[in-house]
């Protein structure tokens, strides 16, 4: 049975760096504007909402009747191409990540479908799981990582994910996957690599973290 490989998209197949997160940030914040919210008082309901459901999106649903694909369209419109180039360099070593390929994300699909052709890489990926897809509830919450497993007939024991951010790797952690963090600032009992360029290595020599 071949090994999973689950991957975040946004801060770790392309590098919080782009500056493309900020124009998404932007856009959010003149989402909620848009629905009559002043602007004063933004940032203070985009805190409590992400406290509370995990993300800006789920909080406006429940409380604005926010519709998902509107939200997702509005915030994701941004022009990629002057963000994001083909990296031949992270093409490469997806390809030398042995067994399937999926991304894991708490954004839309058709967002993380444009990132990844942006990239040059849609074709090493099998599958993206989106939000959606976790029924609006987004990592680090189990739902998602079960319902994922289940579509991939796959045990959580052959799944290597990676991501970002701890918390989301805590969950898949505990369900029995391997986790690697991107990042500089290890987080035990993660393996560490500072780029997903990285993660090659990291079964060459699978005792030993980057850091
Ligand atoms: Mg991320």
């Amino acid at each position: 049975m071949s090994l999973t490989w689950i991957l975040d998209l946004d801060n770790t197949l392309y590098p919080a760096a782009s500056g493309l997160f900020r124009l998404i940030d932007a856009n959010i914040q003149a989402f909620m504007r848009g629905l009559g919210i002043p602007a004063s008082e933004v940032p203070a309901l985009r805190d409590r909402y992400r406290a509370r459901y995990g993300l800006t999106l789920c909080g406006l649903m429940a409380h604005h009747g926010v519709d998902p694909d509107e939200y997702q369209t509005f915030v994701h419109d941004v022009p990629l191409g002057a963000f994001l180039a083909p990296d031949p360099e992270l093409d490469a070593a997806l390809g030398r990540l042995d067994g399937r390929r999926v991304v894991f994300t708490n954004g839309s699909g058709a967002h993380a479908r444009a990132v990844l052709g942006h990239l040059g890489v849609a074709h090493r990926v099998e599958r993206v799981f989106d939000l959606s897809f976790m029924d609006y509830t987004p990592k680090p919450q189990p739902h998602g990582y079960h319902k994922m497993l289940d579509a991939l007939g796959s045990a959580a024991e052959r799944c290597w994910m990676v991501d970002d951010l701890p918390e989301n790797l805590d969950t898949a952690s505990a369900l029995g996957m391997a986790t690697v963090l991107v990042g500089a600032v290890p987080r035990p009992p993660h393996l560490l690599v500072a780029s997903v360029v990285d993660l090659p290595g990291l079964l060459l020599a699978p005792s030993r973290t980057a850091g």
